[in-house]
């Protein structure tokens, strides 16, 4: 970090505030010119907060060399984070690396039936985890709010039938307790900087596929990442699913540029949601094949056996058919990538 204090700052006062700043564990060069004192400071500056440092009356501005979120930095953690989780028929499912990861499923649990169906034809087709909503984030208070704690049941019984490991989406900490059958907790887009939350994830032991939010930018999503990691939770799964733009073609504008991004600050694994990023299922392909492409590390998507009378986002969901269709395409386009499905 580096901070210029105002025309005349003698050092005296200088070196008041310097003593300050290395109380908080970095130490402090001083750079002094003609008519403007510099501080340089050195070592980890994440504890720094800057704006209580540009409120100092002293200081002109102050600029970040160093990004402010430290354990999700590729800089303190060269190699890819890789971690393992048990899969359908005895069989490990790599997170990152070379391996690319499928997560499939309707939007929400709604019956048996239908999510029993779904997981059976997502396995069939290749899919590693079977995704599926029971408490559910909608916009208005009117709509299918999720089954809540009986779709989660329904959820865990699709995974004893097919062995496939579930992530689904936590609203609230309360919900917790009804988790512990589940494998990846996500943490939807909505609540991407619900603080709380995040630092309760911190202390649980199971990975987080946490969703940028719609409105946040990249440094907000590692932020994000970072609560819970500082927690001591370092099992997350970053995922692009489309942020607001200015257009109305699709439900939101995929920002595939982010993924290299991502992959060059941070070490976590990044995958692409294309359901919610576009809204449309026609579109769905083109952005998975993208998504591998752009070096994202899987992908959530959404299947539904009848996406016309689906209860959430049937317009963006695509059929088991198309699913399979889809799979044995992304298999040829990963391997160009190095990847494994
Ligand atoms: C979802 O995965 O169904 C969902 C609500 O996603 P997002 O939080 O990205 O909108
Ligand atoms: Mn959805």
């Amino acid at each position: 970090m580096i901070i210029v204090l105002k025309n005349g700052v003698g050092r005296t006062e200088a070196g008041v505030l310097a003593a300050e700043l290395e109380k908080q564990g970095v130490t402090v060069d001083f750079s002094e010119g003609a008519n403007q004192i510099v501080l340089g400071l050195v070592g980890d500056t994440t504890v720094i907060n800057d704006e209580v440092v540009r409120a100092n009356r002293l200081v002109e501005k102050v600029m970040r060399v160093q990004e402010p979120y430290k354990r999700a930095n590729r800089k303190f953690h060269p190699k890819d984070t890789i971690f393992e989780l048990p899969g359908a028929d005895g069989k490990k499912i790599r997170i990152g690396g070379d391996s690319f990861v499928v997560i499939a499923g309707p939007c929400s649990v709604e019956s048996r039936e239908q999510i029993s169906s779904i997981a059976a034809d997502v396995k069939k087709s290749g899919a590693a985890f079977l995704r599926g909503g029971a408490f559910k984030p909608r916009t208005s208070p009117y709509s299918f709010q999720g089954m809540g704690g009986h779709g989660l049941d329904l959820l865990l019984e699709a995974k004893k039938e097919t062995g496939l490991p579930i992530v689904t989406e936590l609203m609230e900490t309360s919900q917790l307790e009804l988790f512990e059958e589940v494998d990846v907790i996500q943490v939807g887009a909505r609540n991407m900087q619900n603080f709380a939350l995040l630092k309760v994830l911190g202390r649980c032991r199971k990975p987080i596929l946490l969703k940028r939010g719609m409105a946040c930018t990249m440094t907000e999503l590692l932020m994000a990442a970072e609560y819970i990691m500082a927690g001591g939770n370092d099992r997350i799964i970053l995922c692009e699913r489309g942020v607001r733009g200015f257009d109305n073609y699709a439900r939101n504008i995929l920002d595939l540029a982010v993924i290299p991004a991502l992959k060059q600050k941070s070490h976590l694994p990044v995958i692409v949601d294309p359901s919610h990023a576009t809204g449309l299922a026609w579109m769905v392909p083109a952005m998975a094949k993208a998504a591998i492409a752009a070096g994202a590390d899987g992908i959530i998507v959404e299947v539904h056996n009848n996406p016309e009378r689906a209860l959430c986002d049937g317009e963006q969901s695509i059929t088991p058919d198309a699913f399979s269709d889809l799979m044995e395409t992304l298999r040829k386009y990963a391997a160009l990538e190095g990847k494994v499905i």
